[in-house]
């Protein structure tokens, strides 16, 4: 299929959603976007003979190098005429051209990110899309279209649908009504019935227009296959189209297409969906919105939940941002109104309670043992009831470091500055930053000592302590390291789901969004290890994360129970979660950051630099605050640039500085104008982070 139709439109001076008249032929100009960091859109000469639209993917030469750029704009530009300007060597009219919508949404990233606009805009396109066609392009393509279609039989597991309850009906009726953009916050324990509440609102807003279609955003976790299974078996009649970080580059193409082309009326995915391509977007969910997965690590470093809410607005429609533990920065707003607070109070199976969670003491230091004798009573007396025992520790490997008790030798990192963690099963030693391996040693590297120990316990070493204590029974652990390939995190999760697991063993890997069914017990292991970390944000992540794990127990049957080993029973983070008073914790420390004017009160932006050597960052970084204090107003704060918490990475040495603003758009101004032109010395590799989650 060509698209000639679509490049109908070629003669027409288009830029976002206006037209501003017919240019005559021959004086057309592209503003072209480019994978090329730091590169705004560049000018070529659109050829007489060739039709192209705005949006449309075309093929042109930077310096010697062909490559493919998005057209952004078409121009008359009569001041380009007679310059020497390149032109566009051809139009990819394979598929649809991007829209406007698209293209305003990259534009908005990049100025808000800080970014440039052909790099927002070429990273939000799969690969497939972003290469040079080779020879089985349309090939690919057409297997891609075969691929992507609505399934036309009855599935056969279709699904029944539960009659909501009151306070659901009560959310989904605000949202199908809501006209136009309207934010809503749906506050909901674990448990009480959000995703119901998500279908119900997508099939009303896919049967009123059969065009429409529907965007729900989930975390970075492998509870996808669950929820998507649950998405298809509503929709039989839907294609539900799935982007997953962990897709092929093919899988993720022929979804991207399905959906820009219209033939996929829902998609399910991870943050990078946030930059798909829509014909006709009209809801977006955001799934556990507090979900820190949401934001990027690298690269453009954009948030998925505020992008979601930026274009819901765009396209004036709703979105709801689900969470039993919402972000402070939504929460927030909620309390300001600027969004609609939804609030599902109830467990929604009627003999599903809220789990009790207790507070019991660890085990002395230096007894070897990590999960204490009253722990472990409860988990027998549950396991011989016949259910099932999820234990929680935030920390995979053996243990966190070897150590050698005769000279004080520690196993770390070469390139970083952290421990190597003890990996039992895969005899080695790790870096979890970098991923530097060493076989152990079996003998101390320093003093010859073959008594080196490990210190500290991590999963596989209490997974080993609970087949010691448990003999006979079913125990299976879930990390990262045991579930490295492809489908083997949700085989895994299959097993406990089919009752095939006694004791489930794991790290926050198995805390989210999970449905278990027979989960009568949770017991949490050195939550105290997050409690006294002292990033700023430490504490709220923690309140989330065991939420989220005590929100496991009893989920189908009964009250479930949930054990937290802790020397600090006084904590009121611990009181608030015993409570389970989200609200409560929420209140007292938005209080606290307003009394110490921290975020979500002020606006954040982290600038980092990295070089061989820690001395270099921090002069960079040095003659950066020095020029932004000579202009800084009253709003606007330069702090002193530190070190970064993990100083060494890959044998790169970083530090940080950190700039914050009362308002939001003061700080963009004052960041544009410090940042613009800044050349950093060639061995210092900076970048910018706006709303930077972990400082
Ligand atoms: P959440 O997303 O808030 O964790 P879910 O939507 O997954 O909650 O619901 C939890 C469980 O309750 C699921 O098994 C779901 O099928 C069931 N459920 C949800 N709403 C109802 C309802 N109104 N009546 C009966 N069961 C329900
Ligand atoms: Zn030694
Ligand atoms: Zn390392």
């Amino acid at each position: 299929m060509l698209f000639s139709e679509a490049s109908g439109k070629t003669q027409k001076y288009i830029f976002g959603e206006e037209e501003k008249g017919i240019v005559p032929a021959g004086n057309l100009y592209a503003k072209v976007l480019v994978d090329v960091p730091g590169l705004g859109p560049l000018d070529y000469k659109v050829p007489d003979d060739m039709l192209v639209a705005v949006g449309d993917r075309i093929t042109a030469n930077i310096q010697t190098r062909k490559v493919v750029g998005v057209v952004a704009a078409l121009e008359n530009a009569t001041d380009l005429q007679g310059k020497r300007i390149r032109s566009i060597t051809s139009v990819l009219n394979d598929v649809p051209p991007l829209s406007a919508e698209w293209l305003a949404l990259t534009r908005f990233a990049s100025l808000y990110y800080l970014r440039g606009w052909g790099e927002a805009a070429l990273s939000a396109l799969p690969l497939f899309f972003k290469r040079l066609p080779k020879k089985n392009h349309r090939a690919m393509l057409e297997k891609f279209r075969r691929k992507g279609i609505a399934p036309s039989v009855e599935r056969s597991s279709t699904q029944s649908k539960p009659v909501l309850n009151a306070e659901q009906m009560a959310a989904v009726d605000a949202v199908v009504s809501a006209k136009g953009f309207v934010p809503f916050l749906l506050f909901g324990v674990t448990g009480s019935g959000k995703t119901e509440v998500y279908l119900h609102v997508m099939e009303e807003v896919l049967h009123r227009d059969p065009e429409a279609q529907v965007l729900l955003l989930v975390p970075e976790i492998n509870l996808t296959p669950q929820l998507q299974a649950r998405v298809k078996a509503r929709f039989p009649h839907e294609y539900v189209a799935a982007m997953h970080s962990e897709y092929s580059d093919g899988e993720r193409a022929a979804a991207w297409l399905a959906v820009h082309e219209g033939r996929a009326r829902i998609l399910v995915g991870t943050r990078l969906s946030i930059f798909s391509s829509f014909k006709k977007l009209a809801l977006i969910l955001v799934d556990e919105e507090h979900d820190l997965s949401y934001k990027a690590g690298d690269g453009l470093r954009y948030s998925a939940r505020d992008l979601a809410v930026w274009r819901a607005a765009k396209n004036s429609c709703p979105v709801v941002l689900g969470s039993a533990t919402p972000s402070l920065e939504s929460w927030a707003k909620a309390l300001k109104k600027e969004y609609v607070l939804l609030t599902l109070t109830q467990r929604a199976m009627s003999k599903a309670k809220l789990p009790q969670i207790d507070l019991i003491d660890p085990n002395p230091k230096g007894s070897g043992m990590l999960v204490s004798p009253e722990a472990e009573g409860s988990i027998r007396s549950e396991l011989d009831a016949g259910r099932q025992v999820l234990v929680f520790l935030n920390r995979r490997g053996y243990s966190p470091v070897l150590s050698c008790p005769s000279c004080g030798w520690v196993s770390a990192c070469i390139r970083c500055s952290a421990f190597t963690v003890f990996h039992k099963r895969e005899k080695a030693l790790i870096c979890h930053h970098c991923g530097w391996r060493r076989p152990v040693p079996d003998a101390c590297p320093v003093c010859g000592n073959v008594d080196i120990l490990p210190r500290g316990t991590g999963t596989e070493r209490l997974e080993e302590e609970l087949e010691r204590l448990f003999p006979g029974k079913r125990i299976l652990r879930i990390d990262r390291d045991s579930t490295s390939k492809k489908h083997e995190a949700e085989k895994a999760f299959a097993r406990v789901h089919a009752g095939e697991v006694d004791i489930l063993v794991g790290t926050q890997m198995i805390a989210k969004g999970h449905d278990f069914q027979n989960v009568g017990l949770v017991v949490i292991l050195n939550a105290d290890t997050q409690l006294l970390s002292p990033a700023a944000r430490a504490r709220e992540h923690l309140f989330s994360t065991l939420m989220q794990v005590a929100g496991r127990a009893g989920r189908a049957n009964g009250k479930g129970r949930v054990l937290i080993q802790t020397r600090f029973k006084d904590e009121p983070l611990f009181e608030a979660l015993r409570l389970q008073d989200y609200r409560r914790f929420a209140n007292e420390t938005l209080e606290e950051r307003r009394e110490n004017f921290s975020v979500p009160f002020v606006y954040q932006a982290l600038i980092t630099a990295e070089s061989d050597a820690l001395a270099k960052a921090v002069l960079f970084l040095e003659t950066i605050a020095r020029r932004g204090r000579g202009v800084a107003s009253g709003e606007v704060r330069v702090f002193d640039p530190v070190p970064m918490p993990l100083v060494r990475l890959m044998n790169r040495e970083r530090a940080q500085l950190l700039v914050e603003g009362d308002e939001r758009k003061t700080l963009h101004r004052f960041l544009r104008g410090l940042l613009e032109g800044v050349k950093s010395p060639s061995d210092v590799v900076w970048q910018v982070e706006i709303d930077p989650t972990d400082v």
